[in-house]
């Protein structure tokens, strides 16, 4: 990536985990192209919208019906409306430090930049709103039994980053993801997979493959789009025809299944075959070795999973939100200076995940990692 005033750099943020191909990625590139000169957009479904609708229902296990929208948000969003529709209840459990866009009833305990800011109870949400909104911790099933003791038959659904990546990567513990899809059987509610990040990164059908636990609704974002606003949200026909027009839940939107968008994300979704996750995979390998090299035993932590990468400046493990908040942001801001000075793009923040591409190499990785261990040096002194 090349900045305004020509410094290059090797990027990790990769607009935020879209661009799991890389920057203009030839075979995206060309797909955007045939798109674009038959139209940008018709308010009318194209063949493109159902390609894309089935790659996805090819590679995630239960999906059935596909809807798309514009951002991870809206996909968030919506599922949540269609949970509590289906469901007949209002409230709904998120974690601490999950983030699951910036809609009024999510933007509690958020994540990510809500969290990097101080705000992660953002003012402009009413009170009443975020009632509604049950907080439980990260890796902690026994808080998620809390909430249904405190409010039976109320609740709606348990969203959940599979893999929390948006107060750094945050893997979850053997049997909670599990755990929840117990849980929420036994109560009648809905379990929903936020796979807006991990969704076609972390494995060819996302955490839930990776992790061998299905959800009953799935959202989806970020690599679904290769580089274009895109969500979706995804699940069984017995739920998903539940939404307009086949049912009374309403939802619409007037650039959704935008045809170079769907371009976009069919040549991505394209070029993620087994050998493209084993290359990912691999690098990720790569990183988290050389960054743990990189410094004193304990001085740092990594924690990985697949491509998405966070390196802590505490001793660690991280399990939850409150784990990672005893990470040292200052030495985090020196570190992230002195990459950026090295030509190492990482997110600004300690609590985002770093992401690999297929356009990463393990030169560059190594590079990356010679700069770390300088980077390191200066934080740790
Ligand atoms: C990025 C993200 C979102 C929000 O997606 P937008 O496209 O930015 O609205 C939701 N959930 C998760 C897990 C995300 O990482």
């Amino acid at each position: 990536m090349t900045d305004e005033d020509g410094n290059g750099y090797t990027d990790y943020v990769g607009s935020w985990g879209p661009l799991i191909a890389g920057h203009r990625h030839p075979s995206v590139v060309a797909a955007l192209e045939e798109a674009l000169a038959k139209g940008t957009s018709f308010g009318a479904p194209t063949a493109a919208e159902i390609t894309l609708a089935e790659l996805v229902i090819e590679r995630i296990p239960g999906v059935e019906r596909v809807r798309f929208v514009n951002s991870g948000t809206e996909a968030t969003m919506s599922a949540l409306r269609l949970a509590r529709a289906a469901t007949g209840r209002d409230r709904i459990v998120k974690f601490a430090g999950c983030y699951h866009g910036h809609s009024d009833g999510l933007l509690v305990r958020a994540g990510s930049g809500a969290t990097t800011l101080g705000t992660p109870d953002s003012p402009g949400v009413p009170a009443a709103w975020a009632k509604l909104t049950y907080v439980a911790d990260f890796n902690d099933l026994a808080t998620v039994r809390e909430a249904f003791e405190a409010h039976p038959g109320e609740i709606a659904a348990v969203i959940v980053e599979p893999v929390a990546g948006n107060m750094g990567v945050v893997p979850p513990k053997d049997g909670f993801l599990q755990g929840l899809r117990d849980l929420c059987d036994e109560q009648g509610a809905l379990l929903i997979f936020d796979e807006v990040m991990t969704g076609f990164r972390v494995k060819r059908g996302g955490a839930a493959e990776r992790f061998g636990t299905k959800p009953h609704l799935y959202c989806f974002g970020k690599v679904i789009g290769g580089g274009l606003p895109v969500g979706a949200y995804a699940g069984p026909a017995e739920l998903m025809d539940q939404i307009s027009p086949r049912g009374p839940v309403y939802q619409a939107g007037t650039l959704s299944g935008n045809p170079l968008a769907m371009a976009a994300g069919i040549a991505t979704l394209r070029l993620l075959d087994e050998s493209a996750y084993e290359t990912l995979e691999e690098l990720g390998r790569r990183l988290e070795e050389g960054l743990l090299r990189s410094a004193a035993p304990g001085a740092i932590h990594v924690q990985r999973v697949g491509s998405m990468v966070t390196l802590f400046f505490q001793g660690g493990p991280v399990h939850s939100y409150e784990d990672a908040l005893k990470s040292d942001v200052k030495r985090f801001g020196l570190f992230h200076g002195a990459m950026l000075q090295r030509g190492q793009y990482l997110p600004p923040s300690q609590f985002e995940a770093w992401f690999l591409s297929l356009a990463h190499t393990p030169k560059l990785v190594d590079d990356t990692i010679t700069a770390a261990r300088e980077s390191l040096a200066i934080a740790l002194a």
